[in-house]
């Protein structure tokens, strides 16, 4: 057994990152300067996006994005249920209902035919996730929403860098958000970025994240006055200047971090394959999945162990595996506010059940991977 516990994601962080912050920490500014548009700017031609907007979490990223979609009190907004809960709170947020379309039990992302069935005259805009790090089916999604007029949002949260026909995750939907919490693909500690290529948008959203106002602070210092109209009621979901310090320090690494991903998930794909009842989850052959998790599935009959069993075992041998995620529909709250109850979801709730996230992290050794998959097969043979 090694002498440390292997968690299911962790951040990477050297000496230029942190001598990127401590530049900043001894600057003029430490928040709302000139670090926060160098890192948007970056991050657009990163992402290949005309607009970026960098806030303080990947939820606030998605509750500007359904800001500026325009999301209001009564409107039906499809979600994935197999997310984490801040996709669809963040419509409940702006006074919206959201409608839950079930998975493809393969993927794990959401299945445009459900989507198709749930549409109604109420229904403003769809959101989807790209689960794991596999971008969603943007095409049939944008046709979805160009014939019905809805706007679609992506919670990229999972996808930073990866691609659908050759096209970064950051334009694939009329606005998307992305996270950089400690355990996604780069780290600002908390922050998160609004990317879109509508110019309406990414103002609404740049409005949104200071209060609804129209200028922020350093704005009206370079033009000398003290005016500012406040037109829309929005946040503080601003973001300092040594976070995007750290951002962008962290944004150069982040293809080699991504490729390193993608290794660990061959080596996975190897180590795994011909273990009865285990499942690895599909990679569609048009995209680059970019592996914010690596997701098995347990079918419990012809593994001889349940997931939680397995998840028990792993756990008690240092391997610090997850479950992504509850659905969304089946949280208390949701049960209580909107009514939702097990059914409604049938493919997302069986699944649930079924999955397990193995670690997964750039700086994880060939001998942890290697020591993961040697702990699954003993698990197996005891059985
Ligand atoms: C991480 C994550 C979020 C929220 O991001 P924070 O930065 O933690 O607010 C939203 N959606 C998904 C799918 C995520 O994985």
């Amino acid at each position: 057994m090694p002498d440390k516990f292997i968690p299911y994601g962790r951040q990477c962080i050297e000496d230029d990152d942190i001598e990127a912050v401590v530049e900043i920490l001894k600057s003029d500014w430490l928040t709302t300067g000139p670090k926060v548009s160098e890192f948007e700017d970056k991050f657009c031609s990163f992402a290949g996006s005309q607009y970026a907007v960098a806030v303080s979490s990947g939820t606030a990223a998605l509750h500007c994005a359904a800001f500026a979609a325009g999301i209001k009190p009564g409107d039906e907004v499809i979600v994935t249920p197999m997310t984490f809960a801040a996709t669809a709170n963040v419509v409940l947020y702006q006074g919206g209902i959201p409608v839950f379309a079930d998975i493809e039990p393969d993927t794990l992302l959401i299945d445009p035919e459900v989507v198709r069935q749930k549409i109604t005259s109420r229904t403003r805009a769809i959101i989807c996730m790209d689960y794991g790090g596999q971008p969603c089916d943007y095409d049939e999604l944008k046709a979805i929403s160009t014939e019905n007029k809805l706007i679609l949002i992506a919670d990229s949260c999972h996808s930073a860098d990866a691609s659908y026909k050759h096209t970064p995750t950051g334009t694939l939907a009329d606005i998307t958000a992305f996270s950089f919490h400690p355990v996604k693909h780069i780290t600002t500690g908390e922050g998160g970025m609004v990317t879109t290529n509508n110019p309406d948008f990414a103002e609404r959203a740049r409005r949104f994240r200071n209060h609804g106002i129209t200028t922020d602070h350093r704005q009206r210092s370079e033009a000398g006055t003290w005016y500012y109209q406040m037109i829309d009621l929005g946040f503080n979901y601003r973001i300092s200047d040594f976070q995007c310090a750290l951002g962008m320090s962290q944004l150069k690494k982040l293809k080699k971090w991504v490729d390193r991903r993608n290794e660990i998930a061959a080596r996975y794909n190897r180590g795994l394959s011909g273990i009865e009842g285990l499942k690895i989850l599909r990679t569609k052959p048009d995209r680059l999945h970019s592996f914010h998790l690596y997701v098995v599935k347990i079918k419990a009959t012809e593994f001889g162990m349940n997931r939680n069993e397995l998840f028990n075992f792993m756990r008690k041998n240092q391997v610090g595996v997850n479950v992504h995620y509850v659905p969304v529909h089946l949280h208390p709250f949701y049960r209580k506010t909107l009514g939702t109850e097990p059914g409604m979801c049938p493919v997302a709730e069986e699944t649930y059940e079924d999955i397990l996230s193995l670690p997964m992290y750039p700086t994880m050794t060939d001998e942890d991977v290697e020591y993961v998959i040697k702990t699954i097969w003993k698990a197996k043979r005891k059985a």
